[in-house]
């Protein structure tokens, strides 16, 4: 491993960890972003699914959460504007920013400390990065994009800290508007923001680049102030690397040589196939030529894109059997 950060952790061979979402169950009615009896529950069930089928770093499954920018308008106590809809069709009230940003209470702490408290094994911890809020919220106040940035990361910077007196390890900050600002990926303002989030943390940082055409900004992933970034890849991994022009990007400049990466090795897009072993197999070792064997595996993305609970379980258990037969491939040789 690249960071010594997560030496004492002892983590295995291409660990396994996830994005952070996990479908809903029935009983599990209301999600405001605070935790629950239901989503107590639901957290339970399953962090011991984790563990039974072999995740390494394992996710809360984030039962509670309404929405990623939502949830932290709520917790800053700023008026909610109507219904918009999201790059993944889905809905959300925006947030209005109309004063300057301060946080009244903790926004996720709470929810990290009571999945830690289920497990011995590490729990990542959630946030929302400060690009990706400032998009997903209006601004009314700040009216300067550099300043609000600044602001959201301000918050984020305060969530982290309280992340890691509770205890958090591993701190991962969705940045799923990337993809969106690429512009400030080039002018530097999406690092600067991040940066201001993670300098100095003693907690290993990851962040998630959703979705995006990362061809586009690949050189500006190499340098990002975080310990890993985490991919998403099946699609291209299938293809292989003679017919994928990502894969052989990156087979020129692997970003292993950077930093951490955890690579999408299942496809959370519908119509939601299970793979089979063989897939799952074959896509590991196309991600091994390419990156080493210095990578992290998970599914692309988290899994909101689906209701389906059991597919969902079962796409998990068949990664983690995929990811057996690889360490014993590799032990043996
Ligand atoms: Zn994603």
């Amino acid at each position: 491993m690249r960071t010594s950060k997560l030496e004492d952790l002892n983590l295995p061979l291409f660990p396994i960890t996830q994005v952070g979402s996990f479908p809903k169950p029935d009983y599990v009615k209301s999600a405001v972003g605070r935790l629950n009896l239901e989503s107590r529950r639901a957290t339970e069930e399953f962090v011991r699914f984790q563990e039974e089928i072999g995740i390494d770093v394992l996710v809360d499954g984030e039962f509670y959460r309404g929405d990623m920018a939502t949830d932290y308008a709520r917790a800053l106590d700023l008026p909610l504007a109507d219904w918009t809809r999201s790059y993944d069709n889905r809905f959300w009230k925006k947030g209005i920013v109309d004063r300057p940003l301060e946080r009244a209470s903790e926004i996720q702490t709470e929810q990290f400390r009571y999945a830690q408290s289920l497990t011995k094994r590490p729990i990542k911890a959630m946030l929302t990065g400060p690009t990706t809020l400032a998009d997903w919220n209006f601004d009314k106040y700040y009216k300067d994009r550099e300043k609000l940035v600044f602001a959201w990361a301000e918050i984020v910077r305060e969530e982290a800290e309280g992340l890691e007196k509770a205890g958090a390890r591993i701190i991962q900050i969705d940045e799923p508007a990337i993809g969106e600002r690429i512009s400030e990926v080039h002018d530097g303002l999406f690092q600067e923001g991040l940066r201001r989030v993670t300098e100095g943390l003693k907690a290993y940082t990851i962040t998630h680049v959703c979705y995006g055409d990362f061809s586009l900004f690949y050189e500006s992933l190499k340098d990002l102030p975080i310990d890993q970034i985490d991919i998403e890849l099946s699609n291209n991994l299938d293809l292989g690397l003679k017919k994928s022009k990502m894969l052989q990007l990156i087979k020129e400049d692997p970003l292993t040589n950077y930093r951490d990466v955890a690579v999408g090795i299942i496809d959370v897009r519908p119509p939601y196939r299970v793979e089979s072993l063989d897939i799952i197999i074959r896509r590991i070792e196309n991600a091994i030529e390419i990156f080493g064997q210095n990578i992290w595996v998970k599914p692309d993305c988290g899994f909101r894109t689906t209701k389906d609970i059991e597919k969902a379980s079962e796409k998990l258990i068949v990664l983690t059997r995929g990811v057996s037969r690889a360490r014993e491939k590799v032990l043996d040789r």
